[in-house]
Protein backbone atom coordinates (compact mmCIF):
# COMPACT_ATOMS: atom_id res chain seq x y z
CA UNK A 1 0.00 0.00 0.00
CA UNK A 2 1.54 3.61 -1.17
CA UNK A 3 1.65 6.09 1.58
CA UNK A 4 1.61 10.12 1.49
CA UNK A 5 5.39 11.25 0.98
CA UNK A 6 5.78 13.58 3.33
CA UNK A 7 7.95 11.97 5.49
CA UNK A 8 10.41 11.44 3.05
CA UNK A 9 12.79 13.98 1.30
CA UNK A 10 10.94 16.39 -0.04
CA UNK A 11 9.98 16.36 -3.64
CA UNK A 12 12.88 14.82 -5.01
CA UNK A 13 11.93 12.28 -8.16
CA UNK A 14 14.47 11.00 -10.47
CA UNK A 15 13.54 11.22 -14.03
CA UNK A 16 15.08 7.79 -15.18
CA UNK A 17 15.41 8.50 -18.96
CA UNK A 18 18.47 9.09 -21.00
CA UNK A 19 16.23 10.56 -23.70
CA UNK A 20 16.81 14.36 -23.79
CA UNK A 21 13.52 14.66 -25.96
CA UNK A 22 11.19 12.63 -23.28
CA UNK A 23 13.19 14.65 -20.63
CA UNK A 24 12.74 17.89 -21.71
CA UNK A 25 9.12 17.13 -22.37
CA UNK A 26 8.70 15.39 -18.93
CA UNK A 27 10.45 18.58 -17.18
CA UNK A 28 8.10 20.65 -18.69
CA UNK A 29 5.12 19.09 -17.96
CA UNK A 30 5.68 18.63 -13.85
CA UNK A 31 5.47 21.42 -11.44
CA UNK A 32 8.17 23.61 -9.97
CA UNK A 33 7.84 22.24 -6.42
CA UNK A 34 9.30 19.08 -7.35
CA UNK A 35 12.63 18.82 -7.71
CA UNK A 36 13.44 17.14 -10.94
CA UNK A 37 16.59 14.61 -10.87
CA UNK A 38 18.18 13.18 -13.80
CA UNK A 39 19.78 9.68 -14.00
CA UNK A 40 23.58 11.41 -14.17
CA UNK A 41 22.61 13.50 -10.94
CA UNK A 42 21.80 10.15 -9.00
CA UNK A 43 25.36 8.06 -10.77
CA UNK A 44 23.52 6.04 -13.18
CA UNK A 45 24.04 5.43 -16.49
CA UNK A 46 21.56 6.98 -19.29
CA UNK A 47 20.44 3.62 -21.28
CA UNK A 48 18.85 1.57 -18.30
CA UNK A 49 18.22 -1.98 -19.02
CA UNK A 50 14.99 -2.63 -20.87
CA UNK A 51 14.74 -6.24 -21.71
CA UNK A 52 10.44 -6.97 -21.36
CA UNK A 53 8.12 -7.18 -24.10
CA UNK A 54 5.69 -4.97 -23.08
CA UNK A 55 5.42 -0.92 -22.42
CA UNK A 56 4.89 -1.54 -18.75
CA UNK A 57 7.45 -4.20 -18.59
CA UNK A 58 9.89 -2.20 -19.38
CA UNK A 59 8.51 1.33 -17.70
CA UNK A 60 8.55 -0.94 -14.16
CA UNK A 61 12.13 -2.86 -14.94
CA UNK A 62 13.52 0.72 -15.75
CA UNK A 63 11.93 2.20 -12.60
CA UNK A 64 13.01 -0.12 -10.38
CA UNK A 65 16.30 -0.69 -11.58
CA UNK A 66 16.94 3.03 -10.79
CA UNK A 67 14.87 2.83 -7.54
CA UNK A 68 17.19 -0.16 -5.81
CA UNK A 69 20.06 1.53 -6.65
CA UNK A 70 19.67 5.41 -5.88
CA UNK A 71 16.69 5.01 -3.17
CA UNK A 72 15.10 7.61 -4.22
CA UNK A 73 11.54 8.13 -5.40
CA UNK A 74 11.74 7.32 -9.30
CA UNK A 75 9.49 7.36 -12.43
CA UNK A 76 10.46 5.81 -16.05
CA UNK A 77 8.50 6.18 -19.09
CA UNK A 78 7.85 3.68 -22.08
CA UNK A 79 6.56 4.58 -24.96
CA UNK A 80 5.30 2.81 -28.24
CA UNK A 81 4.19 3.70 -31.84
CA UNK A 82 1.67 1.73 -32.38
CA UNK A 83 0.60 1.22 -36.26
CA UNK A 84 -2.61 -0.54 -36.94
CA UNK A 85 -2.18 -1.59 -40.39
CA UNK A 86 1.29 -3.13 -38.97
CA UNK A 87 -0.73 -5.28 -36.18
CA UNK A 88 0.11 -2.89 -33.58
CA UNK A 89 4.09 -3.09 -34.25
CA UNK A 90 6.33 -1.19 -34.02
CA UNK A 91 5.11 -0.97 -30.72
CA UNK A 92 7.19 -1.88 -27.83
CA UNK A 93 10.33 -2.08 -29.67
CA UNK A 94 9.54 0.83 -31.74
CA UNK A 95 13.18 2.33 -30.15
CA UNK A 96 14.94 0.03 -32.32
CA UNK A 97 12.56 -0.52 -34.94
CA UNK A 98 15.18 -0.01 -37.89
CA UNK A 99 18.44 -1.12 -35.91
CA UNK A 100 19.91 -1.10 -32.35
CA UNK A 101 21.72 2.53 -33.65
CA UNK A 102 18.13 3.51 -32.24
CA UNK A 103 17.96 6.38 -35.19
CA UNK A 104 15.15 8.11 -35.68
CA UNK A 105 15.68 9.18 -39.05
CA UNK A 106 16.13 5.23 -40.06
CA UNK A 107 13.14 4.09 -38.07
CA UNK A 108 10.72 6.82 -39.87
CA UNK A 109 12.13 5.28 -43.35
CA UNK A 110 11.63 1.69 -42.18
CA UNK A 111 8.11 3.05 -41.27
CA UNK A 112 7.60 4.94 -44.36
CA UNK A 113 8.02 2.06 -46.50
CA UNK A 114 6.49 -0.47 -44.53
CA UNK A 115 3.15 1.61 -45.26
CA UNK A 116 4.09 2.48 -48.80
CA UNK A 117 1.03 1.94 -50.49
CA UNK A 118 -1.09 1.27 -47.35
CA UNK A 119 -4.34 3.38 -47.31
CA UNK A 120 -5.09 2.91 -43.98
CA UNK A 121 -2.55 5.13 -41.77
CA UNK A 122 -3.91 4.76 -38.42
CA UNK A 123 -1.81 4.82 -35.35
CA UNK A 124 -1.38 5.67 -31.85
CA UNK A 125 1.26 6.65 -29.06
CA UNK A 126 1.18 5.06 -26.08
CA UNK A 127 3.13 6.12 -23.22
CA UNK A 128 3.32 4.05 -19.85
CA UNK A 129 4.77 5.90 -16.80
CA UNK A 130 6.05 3.76 -14.19
CA UNK A 131 6.53 5.36 -10.39
CA UNK A 132 8.67 2.97 -7.93
CA UNK A 133 9.39 3.77 -4.56
CA UNK A 134 9.67 2.59 -1.25
CA UNK A 135 6.08 1.60 -0.66
CA UNK A 136 5.38 0.41 -3.84
CA UNK A 137 4.74 0.63 -7.41
CA UNK A 138 2.11 2.66 -9.75
CA UNK A 139 1.47 2.99 -13.13
CA UNK A 140 -0.27 5.54 -15.47
CA UNK A 141 -1.30 5.72 -18.94
CA UNK A 142 -1.55 7.77 -21.99
CA UNK A 143 -2.39 7.59 -25.40
CA UNK A 144 -3.12 9.59 -28.47
CA UNK A 145 -5.22 8.31 -31.80
CA UNK A 146 -3.86 9.52 -35.34
CA UNK A 147 -2.36 9.16 -38.86
CA UNK A 148 1.06 7.74 -40.03
CA UNK A 149 1.46 11.00 -43.12
CA UNK A 150 3.07 10.08 -46.20
CA UNK A 151 6.27 11.93 -45.98
CA UNK A 152 7.71 13.20 -42.81
CA UNK A 153 7.19 16.92 -41.53
CA UNK A 154 8.59 19.53 -39.40
CA UNK A 155 11.15 19.97 -37.09
CA UNK A 156 10.31 19.97 -33.90
CA UNK A 157 10.06 17.56 -30.80
CA UNK A 158 11.82 13.73 -31.27
CA UNK A 159 11.28 10.17 -32.46
CA UNK A 160 8.65 9.64 -35.14
CA UNK A 161 7.11 13.36 -33.91
CA UNK A 162 7.67 14.13 -37.62
CA UNK A 163 5.32 11.73 -39.15
CA UNK A 164 3.01 11.32 -36.47
CA UNK A 165 -0.78 13.58 -37.26
CA UNK A 166 -2.88 13.24 -34.24
CA UNK A 167 -6.44 13.28 -34.39
CA UNK A 168 -8.35 16.47 -35.54
CA UNK A 169 -5.02 18.30 -36.83
CA UNK A 170 -3.69 19.22 -39.80
CA UNK A 171 0.22 19.19 -38.61
CA UNK A 172 2.58 16.60 -37.24
CA UNK A 173 4.00 16.82 -33.83
CA UNK A 174 7.07 17.85 -35.27
CA UNK A 175 5.28 21.18 -36.63
CA UNK A 176 3.82 22.00 -33.17
CA UNK A 177 4.79 23.82 -30.36
CA UNK A 178 6.30 22.20 -27.21
CA UNK A 179 2.96 23.24 -25.54
CA UNK A 180 0.79 22.51 -28.22
CA UNK A 181 1.95 18.60 -28.50
CA UNK A 182 2.00 18.34 -24.90
CA UNK A 183 -1.37 19.34 -23.97
CA UNK A 184 -3.16 16.31 -26.34
CA UNK A 185 -0.02 14.23 -26.22
CA UNK A 186 0.26 10.42 -25.29
CA UNK A 187 2.92 11.64 -22.71
CA UNK A 188 0.97 14.82 -21.83
CA UNK A 189 -2.27 12.87 -20.89
CA UNK A 190 0.13 9.62 -19.02
CA UNK A 191 1.79 12.76 -17.12
CA UNK A 192 -2.00 14.36 -15.85
CA UNK A 193 -2.31 11.11 -14.27
CA UNK A 194 0.85 10.73 -12.92
CA UNK A 195 0.37 15.12 -11.60
CA UNK A 196 -2.77 13.76 -9.63
CA UNK A 197 -0.75 11.11 -7.65
CA UNK A 198 1.92 13.40 -6.95
CA UNK A 199 -0.01 16.01 -5.79
CA UNK A 200 -1.33 13.72 -2.87
CA UNK A 201 2.29 12.18 -2.56
CA UNK A 202 4.31 14.78 -1.92
CA UNK A 203 1.90 17.08 -0.13
P1 LIG B 1 11.38 4.46 -25.62
O1 LIG B 1 10.17 4.68 -24.77
O2 LIG B 1 12.53 5.30 -25.16
O3 LIG B 1 11.72 3.01 -25.80
O4 LIG B 1 11.04 5.09 -27.03
C1 LIG B 1 10.40 4.37 -28.05
C2 LIG B 1 10.58 5.05 -29.38
O5 LIG B 1 9.52 5.96 -29.57
C3 LIG B 1 11.87 5.84 -29.58
O6 LIG B 1 12.27 5.69 -30.92
C4 LIG B 1 11.46 7.26 -29.29
O7 LIG B 1 12.23 8.19 -30.01
C5 LIG B 1 10.04 7.25 -29.79
N1 LIG B 1 9.22 8.18 -29.02
C6 LIG B 1 8.98 8.17 -27.68
N2 LIG B 1 8.19 9.19 -27.35
C7 LIG B 1 7.93 9.85 -28.50
C8 LIG B 1 7.18 11.02 -28.79
O8 LIG B 1 6.60 11.68 -27.93
N3 LIG B 1 7.14 11.39 -30.08
C9 LIG B 1 7.77 10.71 -31.08
N4 LIG B 1 8.50 9.62 -30.85
C10 LIG B 1 8.58 9.21 -29.57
Amino acid sequence: MMRSGKDKAPGRLVLCTGNPGKQAELKALLPDTVELLSLADVGLPSDLPETGSTLEANALQKARYAFERCGLPCVADDTGLEVEALDGAPGVYSARYAGEERDAALNMTKLLRALDGVADRRARFRTVLAFVDAHGERIFEGEVQGVITSAACGSAGFGYDPIFMPEGSALTFAEMGKAEKNAISHRGRAVARLLGFLERYFG
